[in-house]
């Protein structure tokens, strides 16, 4: 496959096989291919290897894998609301993050790269640290000091190294952008690839909803990789004849931290605190594919929505209550259908993103639930 980098900014093209993570005029880089959807072409095991013929993989059946994939589409209600929910925390290292770690590592593998640096709020930290300890890649993570400490003692014993920034957020992205030196800078906020191993989890949507796409698709965004991997999917299968129309994407953020609808009203995202928020995975400032994430959002008519600390407890509560333990950041996608309550009709079809697991926030939820 001839695949090239593309600059979004300039348009300077890189082969597919340099080694580059950015742009010399500073931007993060795209793929330029365009890759056919053809459900017929998605047979074999029920993991992510199955897409295959939709990821920018050059030599998939070498790809290394946990088996992951096909997490199940479960029924559950919401504010009296019926809706399918995809329960990516079920993946090996508790958040959909896996699938974009999946490609990018993968990718990293084929380009023979030894070493990466990236930065995260937690779960992307954890699954770059999985999958390179899967794939024997040395992985070097930089992460806010006040981030959730399940996810820290989880990125450490994966074998990572870890450095602790203090901090917040924007700190810590640029402590390892100025670490990557000349290691390969992974970050999931901004590698094309991570974007493209995200976008397996509207594939599997489409195929567990037979081929019919939803109304409307709740999710949580910070950098953008899961609603932007699902914006390349659908754009694949609307190109290739597979799907009529988009679903609505509903993009939610946390009032504390809510770049894009300040960016529709036209003010600034205030400095974050240097303690972490409620909703910590998608507490990023100033995404770097804002841009991208506001084009997706509008070419399907979709909705930016901020939702509160309280309405985020109150939904992580109502999903834990069918049984499902979310983290915060997962429940603010849940959240967000509250303020939807009222304009959906009977027969529009929901789904929300289940990002992440619980149990990687039980600490942080201590005090916030009263379980007495
Ligand atoms: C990272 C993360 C998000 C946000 O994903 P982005 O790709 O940064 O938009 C949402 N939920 C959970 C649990 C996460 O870990
Ligand atoms: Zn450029």
């Amino acid at each position: 496959m001839n695949a090239n980098l593309i600059c979004p900014a300039c348009g300077t093209q890189y082969p597919e096989d340099d080694v580059v993570w950015r742009c010399r005029c500073g931007s993060f880089l795209d793929l330029n291919d365009t890759f056919t959807c053809d459900p017929s072409r998605f047979r074999g095991p029920e993991n992510l290897k199955r897409y295959a013929s939709v990821l920018p993989l050059r030599n998939p059946s070498s790809a290394v894998t946990f088996g992951e994939g096909f997490t199940p589409l479960h029924p559950m209600v919401f504010y009296g609301i019926q809706v399918m929910a995809k329960m990516d925390f079920l993946l090996t290292t508790g958040s959909f993050k896996d699938r974009g770690a999946f490609l990018m590592i993968n990718k990293c593998r084929e380009l023979g790269i030894r070493s990466i640096v990236e930065d995260s709020s937690g779960n992307s930290a954890c699954a770059i640290a999985a999958y390179c300890a899967l794939a024997g890649i040395r992985a070097q993570i930089f992460m806010p000091a006040g981030n959730s400490s399940a996810k820290t003692v989880q990125v450490r014993t994966y074998g990572a190294t870890l450095h602790k920034i203090p901090g917040n957020r924007s700190d810590c992205a640029r402590a390892a952008e100025e670490a990557a030196g000349e290691s390969y800078y992974a970050a999931h906020t901004r590698n094309p690839y991570f974007l493209h191993g995200t976008k397996t989890v509207i594939y599997e949507i489409m195929e567990q909803s037979r081929w019919e796409a939803p109304d409307y698709i709740f999710v949580p965004v910070g950098s953008g990789s899961q609603i932007l991997g699902i914006w390349l999917g659908l754009q694949e299968m609307k190109r290739s004849g597979v799907i009529g129309r988009y679903p609505r994407l509903v993009a939610v953020q946390s009032e504390h931290c809510c770049p894009l609808k300040n960016n529709r009203e036209g003010k600034q995202t205030p400095e974050l605190p240097a303690s972490p928020l409620l909703a910590e995975g998608i507490a990023i400032r100033i995404p770097p594919r804002m841009d991208q994430i506001l084009e997706a959002v509008a070419q399907t008519d979709g909705d930016v929505v901020a939702v509160s600390d309280l309405d985020i407890v109150e939904a992580l509560q109502a999903s834990a209550l069918q049984g499902v333990y979310i983290e915060p950041t997962s429940a603010a996608a849940v959240a967000a259908i509250k303020q939807y309550n009222g304009r959906l009709k009977q027969s529009d079809r929901v789904v929300v993103s289940l990002t992440g697991h619980g149990l990687k926030a039980s600490a942080r939820m201590e005090t916030l639930i009263n379980t007495a």
